[in-house]
């Protein structure tokens, strides 16, 4: 399995980061990716601290383990140059924190500042437009179903969307915690809630691995 979007306890996750990557080896994971919640006060921070590990984890536990940042909480207007400072720093994966019904506060605009800004990932973006759709498909980003409580209300929404114009999804757990890494019941799950199948869920994975494979 590949996720591409999980916590440290470089921002709000639990675990260090050998610990997350131990236990997603041990969960069957073929990789991981460290996304920390970034902004431009901390963004060198994270991702340095991230970089510095991937190399040694990868090597010692043989996992793919990818460096990257979740952009949060950014004004629109400056989502673009946020993406270009992260991958500057070293992020391999920019995933940005999307408008989600269960988080009203997110800055209005951000889902489309993202696609915009042509981040990897729009993650758990439940209040996306059509137009934004079709925008994430021109630009090549993927857009997120979520297996997190709470955002996940929004994936069938986005999951619809996604497939009457053809925008490429992606499967990630926003693991904060150790129990919420990738499970087969939970995949099962969301994707029933979500009205897609398993033949969705590999289209996922390998839209997760192809992007994985282009760095
Ligand atoms: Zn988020
Ligand atoms: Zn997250």
């Amino acid at each position: 399995m590949i996720d591409l979007h999980t916590h440290t306890f470089f921002s709000d996750g639990d675990l260090i980061p050998s610990e997350l990557v131990c236990r997603a080896k041990n969960a069957g994971y073929y990789a991981i990716a460290l996304t920390d919640h970034a902004d431009f006060s901390n963004m060198d921070f994270v991702i340095r601290r991230i970089t510095r590990i991937t190399d040694g984890l990868r090597r010692y536990y043989k996992i793919n383990v990818i460096a990257g940042c979740e952009i949060t909480y950014i004004p629109p207007e400056l989502i673009s140059k946020a993406v270009q400072q992260a991958r500057k720093l070293g992020a391999k994966i920019v995933v940005v924190h999307g408008e989600s019904p269960v988080e009203p506060a997110v800055p209005k605009g951000t889902n489309r500042a993202a696609i915009l800004s042509r981040c990897d990932i729009l993650a758990h973006p439940g209040y996306i437009t059509e137009e934004d759709v079709r925008v994430a498909k021109k630009n090549n980003v993927l857009l997120e179903i979520t297996t997190r409580n709470g955002h996940r209300i929004g994936n069938w929404y986005v999951a619809e969307f996604a497939k009457k114009i053809g925008a490429k999804l992606v499967m990630d757990t926003d693991t904060h915690k150790p129990e919420d890494l990738f499970s087969e019941k939970k995949i099962k799950d969301v994707l029933k809630e979500a009205k897609l199948t398993q033949s969705d869920f590999a289209e996922m994975q390998k839209n997760a691995k192809n992007l994985i494979m282009s760095f």
